[in-house]
């Protein structure tokens, strides 16, 4: 049996390729009317006002605490729970993440642990939606909405995802909070190779991420390009180079056509999991809050207690299965070692936990229910080894 199932696989076809050959050919491909055009073409499938690309989501993070303000000295709660970007971004701030924990029944932030994390130096709240699961964004905008601190969203994993608002299901990114950051990655659930899009209802931050993302230049590429008049550019604030490429707009604009397929067909995955799984013993599946439709970007089970996580892995992998630990943890990596790198804002045992006790099986939009039952088979066979229980690492 040579049967390879991998963690995650993007769909990509011909439809792809011939929207990056059509901007190849146009000889326009660096942020110009296909970035234009991917954004509304996102705006409108989210429901926000305003959408800008951006290179990824990390630049998309930073981008977002900037417009907010935050700076050297100041305060952003978030979790330690997340892929490292997360944190990252407020360090590039020169601000200080401050971590709580996650909750007790799933892979977000805890918002009872948020009010008590909020200082004099707070200036923002930044929330995951940890592998396309939402977060308790309705508990959390309140919290910001009492203390004046905005919200950021990191929607990273969270494309397709849905909540519900006053009894309307809403994407995901359509502004509740003050911004939300999305990725396309290809890891994550559509992708553009990398890339990045921040939504918001706010005029005044959307002008800034368009000024910001082209070096601060007063005059966009495309407006002196048209131009029958010369014009000088001007650069009145610190800009970076966080454009996105018309290659990668391109690309994205293909797989959003995708995209209701694709979290279709994830779905019905996760529920053939969530039924199959009931089968093994101490394996515990994900929740979906009633509130939340999330578009599986990950699918993180909790392992039987005692089981060795890398053994389990390992033994996985040897039968042609991959699988990823659960999410790492910012604050036990040593980028985040010296001191005044971060600050505990509770304590993080759960998201320490989770971190060991976790892995995330193979989901994708291609993948059959033939895979899906090997899958969960292997998974029941490795955990059937009478070797299974050694510490936990
Ligand atoms: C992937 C990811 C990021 C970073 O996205 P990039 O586009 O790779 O920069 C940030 N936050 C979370 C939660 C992620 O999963």
């Amino acid at each position: 049996m040579t049967r390879q199932i991998p963690v995650a696989k993007p769909l990509l076809d011909e439809l792809e390729v011939e929207a990056v050959r059509r901007v190849v050919l146009s000889g326009w491909v660096t942020q110009g009317p296909e970035v234009a055009a991917f954004e509304s073409e996102f705006a409108a499938l989210i429901g926000t006002p305003h959408a800008c690309a951006v290179s990824n989501c990390t630049t998309a993070l930073h981008l977002a605490l900037l417009a907010l303000g935050v700076g050297a000295g100041d305060e952003v709660i978030t979790v330690s729970h997340s892929f490292v970007a997360t944190a990252n971004a407020i360090r590039y701030c020169g601000a200080v993440p401050v971590f709580v924990d996650i909750e007790a029944d799933g892979f977000n932030i805890d918002p009872e642990l948020i009010e008590p994390a909020i200082t004099a130096r707070t200036r923002a709240i930044l929330c995951v939606h940890q592998l396309g699961m939402p977060c308790d964004l309705r508990q959390i905008v309140g919290i910001g909405k009492r203390h004046a601190i905005p919200v950021i969203e990191d929607a990273a994993c969270a494309i397709g995802s849905e909540i519900l608002w006053d009894g309307q299901w809403e994407k995901a990114g359509r502004p509740r909070g003050d911004i939300a950051c999305f990725s396309f990655h290809p890891r994550k659930v559509v992708t553009t190779g990398d890339g990045g899009m921040l939504t918001t209802a706010n005029s005044e931050y959307d002008r800034k991420f368009r000024l910001w993302r082209q070096h601060g230049m007063s005059v966009p590429d495309t407006v002196r390009h048209g131009s029958r008049e010369v014009i000088y550019e001007s650069y009145p604030e610190l800009g970076f180079n966080y454009r996105m490429t018309d290659l990668q707009a391109a690309l994205g604009r293909g797989q959003l056509q995708r995209l209701g397929n694709i979290v279709a067909a994830r779905r019905r995955l996760a529920a053939q999991y969530a039924e199959r799984l009931q089968g093994i013993a101490g394996v515990v599946p994900p929740v979906e809050p009633d509130w939340a439709r999330s578009n599986w970007q990950s699918y993180c089970v909790q392992l039987p207690r005692g089981v060795d996580q890398r053994g389990v892995m390992q033994a996985l992998l040897d039968r042609g299965v991959s699988t990823r630990r659960g999410i790492m943890n910012s604050h036990l990596e040593h980028a985040y070692e010296q001191p005044g790198a971060y600050r505990s804002g509770s304590g993080l045992q759960r998201s320490v936990m989770a971190q060991r006790s976790t892995i995330i099986l193979p989901l994708y939009a291609q993948m059959t229910e033939s895979e899906l039952d090997f899958v969960v088979d292997t998974f029941t066979d490795v955990l059937d080894q009478p070797d299974r229980h050694r510490a936990a690492g």
